[in-house]
């Protein structure tokens, strides 16, 4: 591991979706920086391979099954951070979704985060230290074009995220959203191949930088809110857009 810092030595995290893209990129960038991280995704081979690499802990979850994080948060907890980063877009203008379509983005996007946080706050609760970071989107804050479910959910996350912050102020506990702008990962191409070129170029130019973002970049933003340095900060939304979300 290269940079390795020890400022989240003693800290155990969770990370939900850290087996690829920006999950993965959080999942080594906690680890190098001392923590003990738990990676649950639903790809456990994927999961295994960045445990492995990282001496880390790889637990096999579906999001969506609310019993399944609580057992999972309470054999492998407490923990100090959580991170709530399993996510799905799906690319269609509204009138051609059907309701099975918002329940499943909803499901995985929104009443994640509703259940991961509702097991491991207790415990944060009671140490009196916790870093919540929840991975959202510009399109929480700015709506999104073929993505109106995805950017529902995505600002039902901050507005949750906000909400937490309020009921936890003063105990040790911050809660914090990270609005990425367009990240190359596999879930970005995914939607460059269905869209084109075209796509790519809308995206970029909509940020102020001009480029795509990198999973490192992202990753980089999760450490600091997850140090003891950031403890002044929550409530928060900070875009990871390159500007795309400036003035939102
Ligand atoms: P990705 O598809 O590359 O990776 C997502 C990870 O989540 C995968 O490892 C996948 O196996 C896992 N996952 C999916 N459904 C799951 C479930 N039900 N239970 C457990 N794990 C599950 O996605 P990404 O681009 O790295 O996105 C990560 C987060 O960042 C998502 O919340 C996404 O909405 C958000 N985001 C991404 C971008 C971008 O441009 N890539 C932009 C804004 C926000």
């Amino acid at each position: 591991m290269a940079n390795v810092t020890t400022h989240l030595a003693g800290r155990s995290a969770f990370v939900t979706g850290g087996a690829k893209g920006i999950g993965a990129a959080i999942v080594r960038r906690l680890a190098a920086d001392g923590a003990q991280v738990v990676i649950a995704d639903l790809d456990i081979a994927a999961a295994q391979a960045l445990a492995q690499e990282i001496w880390g802990t790889a637990v096999e979850l579906d999001v969506t099954d609310t019993a399944q994080v609580a057992a999972a948060i309470a054999a492998h907890g407490p923990f100090d951070i959580l991170v709530n980063n399993a996510g799905v877009d799906q690319h269609a203008f509204f009138t051609k979704t059907t309701p099975d379509d918002w329940h499943r983005l909803l499901a995985i996007n929104l009443e994640s985060v509703f259940a991961t946080t509702h097991a491991a706050l207790p415990a944060m609760q009671a140490a009196g230290f916790g870093r919540l970071i929840n991975i959202a989107s510009e399109a929480g804050r700015l709506g999104s074009r073929g993505g109106a479910v995805y950017a529902a959910a995505k600002g039902g996350v901050i507005a949750f995220t906000r909400s937490i912050a309020r009921e936890n102020g003063g105990k040790g506990i911050t809660a914090n959203v990270i609005a990425p702008g367009p990240i190359d990962t596999p879930l970005l191409r995914q939607a460059i191949e269905h869209g084109g070129n075209k796509l790519l170029q809308a995206m970029t130019s909509a940020t102020l930088a001009g480029r795509l973002g990198t999973p490192e970049e992202v990753a980089a933003a999760v450490a600091f809110l997850a140090s003891t340095d950031a403890g002044f900060i929550t409530g928060e939304v900070l875009g990871v857009s390159g500007g795309m979300g400036c003035g939102a």
